[in-house]
């Protein structure tokens, strides 16, 4: 059909994740609240569900709080969480970076637009880092809450959350990752990170779409978003959709267990492919940190070359990519990272994201790097091409 270079948007399910969850849509379809047998076993599933994915993280199972996926965990965290500091200790500063997904972006944006809080975006720089020094000079007594991505969707480029966390943490603010990329591919043990809240999604590690959760540090004062029954420690109310939370934690242990194996493979790929574009397409240039960057991720900027075009051309050759923003193909507008990132507009416009995974061979790739290159020829507008 067509070679897909997009796992970080999402990833095709195991076949194992979906043989354990049809037993859910069909014969146990008990309702967990319910008292009787039926409910009973639906429980054990999600308790079984949430002990394994505790495990993954290295945290008490009561500290994972399945959601609808990484937006919600993502909403559940800022909201939650900020809500949560004004009203134990009337914070109201939010320190945010300006790499992030619009899940936590947009969200901050509301907090601050709608409900009166104080937003600070973190400097950040040239590779879309947030430096620990930057941190410690921004944070205050009244910061509610600090978040910032750990592998970005974009850009690839890995923040060093534990020395970014361990600031948080001296002072007391609660501090939020978005781990959507970075989960399966980078360490995710919530000690070692030394963070409070942590989002996960199952579609990026070859799980089902329409899950996934946040970890919540046991005292980190939250509050719920959603309301309504006592599910999820009264955080998240809604009947459980046992089938994809037992997908979830059944994709979670299957990619932790070969999350070494794939990041090294998926990391010999990636640089294939940079190596590839930088070596034999003029004019191209890479987003993100050449080595602190997620194992899967090959991003890039082409200049006088239209980033939508390029898509819309190696789709009809038969190659899936994104340009990395967040934005659906046909807006104009460049991605916010990038500019974030003291990109200018017109290079931050000509940017394209190769995510590779599981299905990826080098033979694709090799072919990719040939269609790619004559492409870029074929678009770039005849201006003038700085090195
Ligand atoms: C995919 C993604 C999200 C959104 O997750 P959904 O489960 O699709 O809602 C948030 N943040 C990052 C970094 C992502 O890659």
């Amino acid at each position: 059909m067509s070679t897909y270079l997009d796992y970080a948007a999402t990833t095709p399910m195991d076949d194992r994740v979906l043989d354990r969850m049809l037993p859910y849509l069909k014969e146990d379809f008990g309702n967990p609240s319910s008292v009787h047998i039926w409910g009973q076993r639906a429980e054990w599933a999600i308790e079984e569900a949430r002990e394994r994915v505790a495990k993954g993280l290295g945290c008490r199972p009561e500290e994972v709080i399945f959601t609808s996926g990484g937006s919600e965990s993502d909403n559940l965290a800022l909201r939650g969480a900020a809500f949560g500091a004004r009203d134990t200790r009337a914070a109201n500063h939010l320190l945010i970076s300006p790499v992030e997904h619009d899940a936590v972006r947009k969200t901050a944006l509301e907090l601050a637009e709608r409900h009166g809080f104080e937003l600070e975006w973190l400097p950040v720089d040239n590779l879309g880092r947030v430096s620990p020094n930057d941190l410690r000079k921004s944070v205050r007594s009244d910061s509610a809450v600090i978040s910032v991505i750990y592998g970005n969707n974009e850009i690839g480029t890995v923040n060093s959350i534990p020395d970014l966390a361990a600031i948080a943490r001296e002072r007391n603010v609660t501090f939020h990752s978005d781990a959507l990329q970075a989960t399966c591919q980078l360490p995710t043990r919530v000690d070692d990170l030394g963070i409070d809240l942590l989002s996960i999604g199952a579609h990026k590690f070859y799980g089902p779409k329409g899950v996934g959760a946040l970890y919540v540090r046991s005292g980190t004062p939250l509050l719920a978003v959603q309301t309504g029954g006592s599910q999820e420690q009264g955080l998240r109310a809604g009947t459980h959709n046992v089938p994809l939370i037992v997908g979830f934690a059944h994709a979670h242990e299957i990619a932790l267990a070969r999350q070494e194996r794939d990041a090294d493979r998926f990391q010999m790929l990636r640089d294939h492919i940079i190596d590839g574009v930088l070596d034999r397409i003029p004019g191209a240039r890479l987003t993100g940190h050449r080595t602190e960057r997620l194992p899967n991720n090959a991003s890039f900027v082409f200049q006088g070359v239209d980033g939508n075009s390029l898509l819309a051309a190696l789709d009809l050759a038969g190659f899936a990519c994104s340009s990395g923003s967040a934005c659906k193909t046909g807006d104009p507008e460049p991605s916010e990272v990038l500019l974030a990132m003291g990109m200018e507009r017109e290079l931050a416009l000509g940017s394209l994201r190769v995510t590779v995974g599981r299905q990826t061979t080098e033979a694709e790739l090799d072919e990719f790097l040939g269609v790619l290159h004559d492409m870029v020829i074929d678009l770039r507008t005849p201006v003038a091409i700085t090195a």
